[in-house]
């Protein structure tokens, strides 16, 4: 028997042995570990493991010395004191936000909102803004090990441009909201323009997929909201949406709807097509069968909605249920950085404090909602999310020879407990190396730090300014 437990295509491999002397198979690249961390079904780990790519996909998954011996490759990446697992998957961002990073910090939402990050944006957010924050998120990203992310806010098509550019997979949203915002007048006018964004993006580049993105039920009417989902019906766009975020937005729904958030979307047919909904810190126990038969993926952002005091997000109990939950950071100027190993840890620990269970999320659960979890929750389980032949060649590897690896009883236990950004050492997409042993490939560090702090700079004299 062979210890490669899985080929895509299927090749008989009675047959190549037949044949003398046997002749390996050509692929594009071998990626080895001491550790590989499918993510599949029975969460295998496989040790001395290698991953066969070809034509940005995962052809075989199996045993390093058997992949050696069946495959040949142009490219390798060596696994010494690695671990091998999917990229990471950040199903909720605002990615240029990063410019914003600590403008503000402690304060309460609407003070926030008002006198720092409104007048900003009103301010400084332009296409060349959303560029140069994207490129510094997307830096971050790729230098943290997530290769997919969900996103949302202003100039939808030049976040497409840098993440085509530096080869990340991202679903990008078209903001859709009823007030004058960076890129629109109101709810008709975004809705206009991210209609015809969406017909510019879709099926132009497979790592790149246009989505809607209503802001929140507060910020649009259920007119507006069903119109949205109206005009991604014919594309079969997924929307992503804020729901349930905060107990404002339980007020308000009441206020003006008689119904709590997700009562309103179900009742507008808002739901009848592929949804990403993010926070859902508030739903009542009537509202999470509603999310399981709708299929919705819910996005917990635990750092944003501790830092906001936005709540505790019934995780546990809605995993249960069988909601589908990822996980997100949120943007940078509420978090204040994008790192999903921190975000992990919250999860997994505000969880176990909220309930007094140290039981209730353990850390398989929480490496599954930003992996495999995450990938079905935005509705890519298909495509990424596991190591595993047929899907895409999205993997990371994360090397454990730091001193805080040292000793490793549980691979698992300290991707979850002790990981942190800096730890991940190569970071492969589509089957192309975005980082190799912490060396940025794709994105230029220096021009994008440099842009980064000039443009803060000018942010930072302005709200001095207003402020004084
Ligand atoms: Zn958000």
């Amino acid at each position: 028997m062979t210890g490669i437990i899985q080929r895509f295509p299927a090749l008989c491999l009675a047959a190549l042995a037949a044949t003398t002397p046997a002749e390996a198979d050509n692929a594009d690249m071998i990626i080895r570990a001491d550790h590989v961390v499918t993510m599949d079904a029975d969460l295998t780990i496989i040790e001395n493991g290698a991953v066969v790519i070809s034509d940005g996909i995962i052809i075989a998954v199996g045993d390093a010395a058997d992949i050696e011996s069946d495959y040949e490759a142009e490219q390798d990446l060596d696994g010494d004191g690695r671990v091998l697992m999917p990229g990471l998957v950040n199903g909720h961002t605002h990615a240029a936000m990063t410019l914003l990073r600590g403008v503000a910090d402690d304060l309460a939402l609407m003070d926030w909102l008002t006198n720092y990050i409104f007048p900003a944006e009103v301010q400084f957010v332009d296409s060349e803004f959303v560029r140069i924050g994207t490129e510094l998120a997307c830096w971050e990203m790729i230098r943290g090990g997530t290769t997919t992310f969900v996103d949302m806010y202003y100039y939808p098509d030049t976040i497409a441009e840098v993440v085509d550019a530096c080869g990340l997979r991202a679903m990008i949203s078209a903001t859709v909201i009823d007030q004058r915002s960076p890129d629109a007048e109101d709810a008709g006018d975004s809705l206009k323009k991210g209609i015809a964004y969406i017909e510019r993006w879709q099926g132009k580049n497979d790592r790149i997929t246009p989505i809607f993105g209503p802001h929140a039920n507060y910020t649009l009417n259920g007119e507006q909201l069903a119109a949205t989902r109206k005009a991604a019906r014919p594309f079969d766009a997924p929307i992503s949406i804020h729901v349930s975020e905060s107990p404002f937005e339980l007020q308000y729904s009441k206020d003006n709807y008689g119904m709590t958030s997700i009562e309103l979307f179900e009742s507008i047919g808002f739901f009848d097509g592929p949804t990403i909904a993010a926070h859902v810190v508030w739903p009542t126990d009537a509202e999470i069968p509603i999310l399981v038969e709708r299929k919705v993926g819910v996005i917990h952002n635990p750092t944003s909605n501790m830092k906001i005091a936005s709540g505790v997000a019934p995780i546990a109990k809605m995993l249960a249920a069988g909601v589908r939950v990822g996980l997100g950071t949120d943007g940078a100027a509420s978090n204040n950085d994008l790192d999903m190993w921190e975000e992990m840890r919250l999860a997994a620990f505000l969880q176990k404090v909220e309930q007094m269970n140290p039981e209730v999320l353990s850390a398989k659960t929480v490496l599954r909602m930003a992996t495999s979890g995450g990938a079905e929750a935005i509705g890519l389980g298909d495509t990424i999310g596991t190591l595993e032949a047929g899907k895409a060649a999205d993997l990371i590897q994360v090397a454990f020879d730091d001193v805080h690896h040292v000793p490793t009883y549980d691979v698992v236990s300290h991707l979850v407990y002790v990981n942190d950004e800096q730890d991940v050492a190569s970071v492969v997409v589509d089957g192309k190396v975005l980082m190799r042993e912490g060396e940025m490939l794709t994105i230029d560090t220096a021009r994008v730090a440099a842009e980064a702090k000039a443009l803060a700079a000018r942010i930072q004299a302005a709200l001095q300014e207003r402020n004084r």
